[in-house]
């Protein structure tokens, strides 16, 4: 559009570079201003320039700042602190030189040189340095021209750089040769950037329609669009209706969605005239309650996921197709390194039945902003509140800067999330950093957290745990478990997952691989005699299993769609095996009780 040439920017990966809008670019211009001087952020940041952010690794929330094609520096959350800190590259120190001239120190020329090749700044290597700077600050350093040519963190205050003359005085992060600004003429819009991308948009978006095409035809079942109200969900909700007539829009709303996410679902469908395909689900308070059974949702422990979205995904399509779906979903390989491997067209096992089909697997960020912006589709308004992701108000995936943020948009789903956990914390006698840090959305802590914290793992690894004892007899060997209080009805009805089930006279039987089973009145489980001791403690694992769903189930609904039978219902917020079993045994596999919630039973004879 300006007839110069493009110029690639080595961005920190995975680069996945996204439009800095609303209250994050204000909240960066806020931090530069805490640090340079009020003003300077809006100059250095100008309203008028597209500014580009792209998240980087780190323990919490950390985002790369590109104005001009050039990286002006990095933004790292601190979770301690609850603020942000910005670190310029050299590039952006140049800039803000310009603009501001705290933070900054001169070196003299016999400095330059040892800095260059990667030393420190000493004391004695200084002409002038800003008095404010206190320890820790964030740097520049200039040569004796005023050139900067490096940065780094003070090791003291700007006083004691110009008092003492000797010792370390910063150290340097980089170093290279000043660099020619190239601050370039601002006006520009995302309109603008979405016009100058035309041809690139057009052609991912041909394919993306090719695709969804290709695959409806190859896929003679319903066709879908998961909507989560994102905007990766968004393009692919685009794409797939200028691509087929005949999809429906599936939404499941996990009880602990964004207020704002529901009505934005409810304006884009109605917007698009597509009101009338939605086919969606609620699972009110399925969350909270679940969070007594699980404890904390953690990055290692996702409960979540499978009991509010996916479970309720398998029965939403069960309910409105009766069976199989295509769903075309809105994952991108450059989200997640679990999604690069993804190949385009996938199968969750916790949802059966659907083949998931994503469209722009190799979209960025900023084709999925780019295109939105020439489709003149709404985003979701959260974007612009400071969210870099939407999805439900607590995730463990969430940085703890997310949560924070969360204390300010909705305090009242903070405070009741927090004080959940913080009662699982007492419960658990859990430090106060456990709470404090977020150290919750762990369940094996991450090394950065401490040798000391992580005596503190696993606190949560399952709230039931079966402990049979073993016994031989003339027969064979026997297990013997006592179950404690259980509802009789249920436990009877789970262990037809097994085998046909006698009720009588208060006592359960049934028989499974060839092995008795009796569950009696007091609540005992007796499981042979068997002379093969393997198979025994198999099928005793197996009829644990059930005796746990059938006191913990949460209702997810995954089992429904993991019955060849559709023999399985959720009746009152929990399963229930109808007539059709076959006693197979599969509904035993998939649950998120039997993953979280449930150790493998254990022998207390070794
Ligand atoms: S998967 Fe279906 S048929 Fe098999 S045991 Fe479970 S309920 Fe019965
Ligand atoms: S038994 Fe079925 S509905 Fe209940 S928690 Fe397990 S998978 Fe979900």
């Amino acid at each position: 559009m300006c007839g110069s040439d493009t110029e690639e920017v080595p961005l920190t990966p995975p680069g996945d570079a996204y439009p800095a809008v609303g209250s994050s670019i204000e909240t960066l211009r806020a931090t530069v201003d805490a640090a340079y001087g009020q003003g300077v952020g809006a100059n250095f940041l100008p309203e008028d320039k597209l500014i580009l952010f792209n998240s980087i690794p780190f323990e919490d929330r950390a985002i790369e700042v590109v104005a001009d094609g050039r990286i002006l520096g990095r933004t790292f959350y601190g979770p301690s602190s609850r603020s942000w800190a910005f670190k310029p590259t050299i590039q952006g120190a140049s800039r803000l030189a310009q603009l501001s001239e705290r933070k900054r120190i001169q070196a003299d020329g016999g400095a330059v040189g040892p800095i260059l090749r990667g030393g420190s700044l000493l004391a004695a290597g200084i002409l002038s340095a800003d008095e404010s700077i206190q320890p820790g600050d964030e740097v520049s350093v200039a040569d004796p021209e005023g050139r900067v040519f490096s940065v780094g963190s003070a090791r003291m205050s700007g006083r004691e750089m110009l008092e003492h003359r000797r010792g370390m005085a910063a150290k340097i992060r980089e170093a290279g040769h000043p660099q020619e600004q190239s601050i370039l003429p601002g006006g520009q819009s995302w309109d603008d950037a979405a016009r100058a991308n035309e041809e690139v948009l057009k052609k991912r978006e041909e394919e993306a329609i090719n695709f969804v095409r290709r695959v409806s035809l190859s896929y003679d079942i319903p066709k879908s669009v998961a909507f989560s109200g994102g905007k990766d969900s968004l393009c692919t909700l685009l794409v797939v209706a200028k691509a087929i007539k005949d999809f429906k829009v599936l939404f499941v709303d996990t009880g602990i969605e964004f207020p704002e996410t529901l009505s934005y679902t409810e304006l884009v469908l109605e917007r698009m005239g597509l009101k009338d395909r939605l086919v969606s689900k609620s699972v009110g308070e399925r969350f909270w309650q679940a969070m007594k059974i699980f404890g904390p949702p953690a990055r290692d422990a996702r409960w979540c996921c499978k009991v509010c979205k996916l479970g309720p995904t398998t029965s939403l399509i069960q309910e409105a197709f009766g069976g199989d779906c295509l769903t075309f979903v809105g994952q991108r390989k450059y989200e997640s390194q679990q999604r690069f491997g993804r190949g385009r067209i996938s199968h969750n096992p916790w949802v059966p039945g659907q083949v998931a089909a994503s469209p722009i697997r190799s979209w960025t960020a900023l084709h999925v902003w780019l295109y939105a912006i020439r489709e003149k589709a709404e985003m979701n308004p959260l974007y612009y509140r400071g969210y870099g992701r939407i999805g439900c108000m607590v995730c463990p995936s969430g940085e703890m800067a997310e949560f924070h943020l969360l204390e300010r948009t909705h305090p009242e789903t903070a405070k009741r999330f927090l004080s959940d956990i913080e009662a699982h914390g007492q419960r658990n006698d859990m430090p106060d950093d456990w709470l404090r840090l977020g150290l919750w959305r762990w369940r094996q802590l991450p090394p950065w957290t401490g040798e000391k914290m992580r005596e503190f793992n696993d606190p949560f690894a399952s709230t039931e745990q079966v402990v049979f004892q073993e016994w031989r007899t003339d027969s064979g060997m026997v297990l013997d478990a006592q179950l404690g209080e259980c509802d009789r009805l249920r436990v009877a009805n789970a262990l037809n997952a097994l085998g046909r089930v006698d009720d009588r006279n208060g006592r359960i039987f049934t028989t499974h691989s060839g092995i008795p089973m009796e569950v009696t009145a007091e609540g005992r489980m007796v499981l042979g005699p068997c002379q093969n001791r393997d198979l025994l403690w198999e099928v005793g694992r197996k009829a644990a299993y059930c005796m746990v769903k059938a006191r913990y189930c949460v209702g997810c609904g995954t089992c429904v769609g993991s019955c060849h039978r559709k023999a399985i219902e959720i009746i009152d917020g929990k399963s229930w095996i109808g007539g059709e079993c076959t006693h197979c045994a599969s509904c035993t596999k998939l649950c998120p009780v039997l993953t979280w919630a449930v150790r493998e039973p254990v022998n207390p004879f070794g």
